[in-house]
């Protein structure tokens, strides 16, 4: 009996490193694709009440309603518990928490590959739509390695460096009038075969991007104009990014779309520039979420970085009328909303890390 017991312990200790000796030649499939592309949407400075804000000013209308999965990201970087718009970016982009200021590398300054250059390598499309400079932290830490933020011309030679098929945002003058090198950057990207123009030639709902080509426009030669100066590009060209995308690939894309100003007029401390900017993001979601709702292959992921001012809903706002009270004019360590659409977005349901969005992401993808 009693040898029988341990023959059958053996037996059953044994099993699973006979099958796992088995399995271990035999070829490893890669896992599956959840979603085929995902349009990743970042709030910059938007924390809960700048979303509350422009929804009740906006008549207590939202397209954050239209999704089915909410989740919470703890946003702190390595170096602050607060952190900044580089390192919150890297930690999408790469999934690893660095310091504040870092654009795509380490806490020892070493390079991280980033999703947009994995789905770059996997031949997918990649794209990124911004408000703020092309070279400004979010959009550069998808794309860049640099050891500081500050260092915009430098960031724009990586944008030579990586096939993206899609840009649009500001910053023409870090590509062209460069002190460091006196490289021309916008012809370089011409010569590359690029179809490349500005809003000195033609007006943002002008555009008609080659789908046999990769496609920029520059939106501005430093800061885009703020949405209620008439900045109206953020809705269209993502809607025309993504249908470029698609053409450019059958393998699926990457989009990142920033409504970078957000964080700005917290920074200002101005209520109305903020509700203005969360209206004119809100719009963009809609109409990414429409192009979603219709594609079926897409997921759709919406959040943020951190909050900026310490924003609050004051006593004496009403639906239309916000009254802002702020803490500081610098970003605050709140949770983070995170909103998902799509295949692969039950996956956003909880409390995590910031890296995780980074995690999840690529477990949607397969990669
Ligand atoms: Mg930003
Ligand atoms: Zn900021």
């Amino acid at each position: 009996m009693k040898k029988l017991l341990i023959c059958a312990l053996a037996t059953l200790l044994c099993l699973p490193v006979f099958s796992q000796k088995k399995a271990k030649g035999a070829p490893v499939s890669p896992p599956a694709r959840i979603a085929k592309n995902i349009i990743l949407l970042i709030g910059d400075g938007m924390g809960l009440t700048h979303i509350s804000a422009g929804m009740y000013f906006n008549n207590n209308q939202s397209n954050f309603e239209r999704f089915p999965v909410a989740g919470l990201q703890k946003a702190y970087s390595a170096s602050d518990l607060i952190t900044d718009s580089a390192a919150g970016a890297t930690a999408f982009a790469s999934g690893i928490k660095t310091y504040n200021g870092a654009i795509g590398v380490n806490t020892d300054s070493m390079p991280v590959k980033t999703i947009l250059e994995e789905a770059e390598e996997r031949g997918l499309a990649t794209g990124m739509v911004v408000t703020s400079t092309l070279t400004h932290a979010t959009p550069a830490s998808f794309v860049a390695h640099v050891r500081n933020r500050k260092f915009d011309e430098e960031i724009a030679t990586f944008f030579l460096k990586t096939e993206i098929d899609f840009l649009a945002g500001g910053g023409k003058k870090f590509f062209e009038q460069r002190a460091a090198d006196g490289r021309n950057l916008y012809q370089e990207l011409k010569d590359k075969g690029y179809q490349v123009s500005d809003f000195a030639q033609k007006n943002a709902s002008s555009l008609a991007p080659d789908p046999s080509k990769n496609f920029i426009y520059f939106s501005a030669d430093a800061d885009p104009a703020k949405a209620s100066e008439g900045r109206t590009y953020l809705a269209p060209l993502s809607v025309l990014a993504a249908n470029h995308l698609k053409k450019r690939s059958e393998k699926g894309f990457f989009l990142m779309i920033e409504g970078s100003q957000i964080d700005w007029g917290g920074h200002a401390n101005e209520s109305d520039y903020i509700v203005s900017e969360v209206v004119d993001f809100d719009q963009t979601i809609g109409k990414v979420l429409d192009f979603a709702a219709a594609d079926g292959e897409t997921l759709v992921i919406v959040t943020a970085d951190h909050e900026t001012g310490g924003y609050a809903i004051s006593p004496g706002s009403e639906l239309g009328k916000i009254r802002g009270a702020f803490t500081t004019t610098g970003h605050t360590a709140q949770m983070i909303p995170v909103f998902a659409f799509g295949p692969g977005a039950e996956l956003f349901a909880g409390v995590y890390e910031n890296t995780a969005i980074y995690t999840k992401m690529k477990q949607v993808l397969g990669f």
